[in-house]
């Protein structure tokens, strides 16, 4: 496994690689769910390139930033091990060069949810992975359903910039009591992280009630709320049941719906969704 810093050197090991390439965007603090996405690059890409990027255009907080948790030589050894040929960890200034003065912002899509609890968060996010589709080329990059909305937004960022990079969902990596795994789930205590089963129960139950006939968003969005509401360390953000393709607040379900929520746990935000129908 190669480690890289600048463009050039990626550019350097990438001249000859063998296509396709396949490209796995992270932040580090790599766990299961990064691995399932190396996983499915390795098996339809001659070359794997993961980049490790805590991006700060997409915090809103400088303070959130600086508490994302890192260890590089941690995730280098788990990279090499789950399959990567390439890591791309540049510095903040190798990704935005002096002067640097773009904007990617999508529409609509950006606008709900995480886009209204965190004002700016996906241009920070549309930005960066368009200039990571540039500079790596890869064939297809591969991101997680755990956040929904993001695959939402970069698809339709590739589509409307015609970037030939296609965009692979992959499902969402579960603890055994339901907790998606993230890397902010290292930010709990034992305490807090045996509480945030939660937003899973609750996804879950909202799930249930569809699956049991039950057509009123309102009452599918209460019966989350409930749940939510019986674990008291738990600060709700939002609760949603969307039409999955635009992310609209739906009134009525008689089709597909987007379960999903934001709580904030010992201070720590944690998002969950799940797919209905
Ligand atoms: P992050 O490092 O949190 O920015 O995540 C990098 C990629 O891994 C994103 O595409 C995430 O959606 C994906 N990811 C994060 N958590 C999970 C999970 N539990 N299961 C599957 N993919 C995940």
């Amino acid at each position: 496994m190669q480690v890289v810093r600048t463009r050039a050197g990626l550019r350097a090991v990438l001249a000859g690689a063998p296509r396709p390439i396949g490209l796995v965007p992270t932040m580090g603090w790599l766990h299961a769910g990064h691995v399932s996405l190396v996983e499915r690059a390795r098996a339809e890409s001659a070359t794997v390139v993961m980049s490790i990027f805590v991006n700060p255009r997409q915090f809103g907080e400088a303070r959130d930033f600086e508490q994302y948790p890192r260890n590089e030589a941690r995730d280098l050894a788990m990279a090499e091990a789950a399959g990567v040929d390439v890591v791309f960890a540049p510095n903040v200034d190798e990704v935005y060069l002096p002067g640097f003065d773009t904007v990617v912002s999508v529409g609509a899509i950006s606008l709900p949810l995480e886009g209204a609890a965190r004002p700016g968060h996906f241009d920070g996010v549309a930005t960066v992975v368009a200039i990571l589709f540039a500079l790596v080329g890869a064939e297809r990059a591969y991101f997680g359903l755990k956040d929904y909305q993001q695959v939402a937004v970069i698809r339709r960022m590739a589509l409307d910039l015609a970037l030939p990079t296609r965009v692979v969902p992959c499902e969402t990596v579960r603890e055994p009591d339901g907790l998606a795994l993230s890397s902010r789930n290292a930010r709990l205590s034992a305490e807090g992280r045996a509480r945030a089963a939660v937003l899973h129960r609750a996804l879950r139950v909202g799930a249930e009630r569809l699956s049991g006939g039950e057509r009123s968003a309102d009452t599918v969005r209460s019966a989350m709320r409930q749940v939510l509401g019986e674990e008291p360390s738990a600060t709700v953000d939002y609760v949603s049941a969307a039409n999955p393709d635009t992310l609209a607040e739906l009134t009525e379900i008689d089709g597909r719906a987007l379960l999903s929520l934001a709580v904030q746990i010992e201070g720590v935000r944690l998002i969950d969704n799940e797919l209905v129908g």
